[in-house]
């Protein structure tokens, strides 16, 4: 790694690349390129070698200084120093990559400057005020451009401080007594909080493809309101209802889905009784492609136990098959939410199971699946239901089949 870091940083050496940052006023967006260039014209494009040669006589006198968490970014002699154009500060960029330990690519035909850090994306090119940040276009008051200070034909890279520091998701402040910008990169332990366990450990979810985005998916999630659904450990001071599991791994299961850039509807998000019936009415009424319901299981005796997903192939009065109907079947998605589910969660392997007694799959008429997460009547998967753990793989295992499945048939 360290020696990859010196290799990168050797090559913006010999690209003679630095960093120019900017500070005061905000960036704007911009929703079209249209108008970028037209606020290109009316505000940047007015910057001019006297207003950099006036920016560096006036940083020599007044040097500016910028610090990481801190600490000094170092530079070196051959460096521009941290310069102040029409109010924004430029930093070179070699420092200022080098210090923040941020990834850098150079396509030297385009001359564009791509930073990487911590899954954040700032893309510049040189001497132009659009700039990328994570894919979207924005505008800099002050563009990425080459600045040779001592003029002996060797220039740095600057780029504006504040919009990429921000792009990197740091954030800066200014002291104007000391004349310093302080620079406090993203938080990485709130984000590795934010970003759910599941992630990283089985890797991000696929999104769904052009096609599959445009089907709509119901998501049932099992019982609520005065229907528990199945009781753990009832009768005692440690009870736990289906329902309130259900609703945990359900709205999970809505973050995937959005992430996954997903059309859906959902039966319920909130402990609400939806009557059973109305659960497959609403599928059919939205027009649905795909209808998940969202189960735990419950037996008599405390022996059975794991994960089963229930489906019921339908075929209409003409004949005609879910494949013709729809596209996709409802064995396939069982079969593939099953095996993911047990994979992810480690529960013993029922099996994907066919059954014509279901009112969910029965009064549906799309392709539909019910799944049962693990028996709330076993003592074993009674402990692993209690977990948060439990619910976020769940609920990360059927996404990944889900979108499997739809991605292989749409
Ligand atoms: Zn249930």
């Amino acid at each position: 790694m360290k020696k990859l870091f010196s290799i990168i940083i050797s090559a913006f050496l010999m690209m003679n690349l630095s960093f120019a940052v900017s500070f005061g006023e905000t960036v704007q967006t911009s929703e079209s390129m249209e108008s970028v260039q037209v606020n290109q014209a009316s505000q940047v494009g007015v910057i001019t070698k006297d207003d950099v040669s006036r920016g560096l006589l006036y940083c020599r006198e007044f040097p500016v200084t910028v610090q990481i968490e801190g600490a000094n970014v170092p530079t070196e002699e051959k460096d521009v120093p941290p310069l102040i154009v029409a109010s924004r500060t430029l930093i070179p960029a070699r420092a200022f990559f080098e210090a923040m330990g941020a990834t850098v690519e150079w396509d030297a035909e385009n001359r564009i400057v791509t930073v990487q850090n911590d899954g954040s994306t700032v893309e510049l090119v040189i001497d132009s005020p659009v700039a990328k940040v994570e894919g979207k276009a924005k505008i800099m008051e002050v563009p990425a451009m080459i600045i040779d200070h001592d003029e002996d034909g060797d220039g740095s890279t600057m780029v504006p401080l504040r919009f990429v520091s921000e792009g990197l998701g740091a954030e800066v402040s200014w002291v104007a007594s000391t004349r310093t910008a302080n620079i406090t990169p993203a938080n990485n332990e709130i984000v590795e909080e934010e970003t759910s366990t599941f992630e990283t450990n089985y890797g991000p979810l696929n999104l769904l493809n052009s096609n599959a985005k445009e089907k709509m998916i119901v998501i049932d999630i099992g019982h609520g309101g005065s229907d528990t659904g199945a009781i753990g450990n009832k009768g005692t001071s440690n009870e736990l209802y289906e329902k309130d599991v259900n609703l945990e791994v359900g709205l999970k299961v809505k973050e995937l889905l959005d992430q996954a850039g997903a059309r859906y509807i959902f039966t319920r998000e909130s402990d609400v009784s939806v009557p059973l019936y109305d659960r497959p009415a609403l599928a059919n009424d939205s027009d649905a492609d795909i209808l998940v319901s969202i189960h735990n299981n419950s037996f008599d005796t405390a022996k059975p136990e794991g994960t089963e997903v229930i489906y019921y192939s339908k075929v209409d009065e003409q004949g005609l098959d879910e494949g013709a109907l729809y596209g996709i079947y409802s064995k396939n998605i069982a079969v593939l939410v099953q095996k993911e589910i047990v994979a992810i969660l480690g529960t013993a392997n029922r099996g994907a199971k066919e059954s014509e007694h279901l009112a969910i799959l029965r009064r549906s008429s799309m392709p539909a699946i019910i799944i049962e997460g693990a028996f709330m009547s076993n003592p074993g998967d009674l402990e692993i239901i209690r977990t948060a753990e439990y619910k976020e793989k769940y609920a990360y295992a059927l996404v990944k089949g889900l979108i499997t499945a739809m991605n292989h048939a749409f």
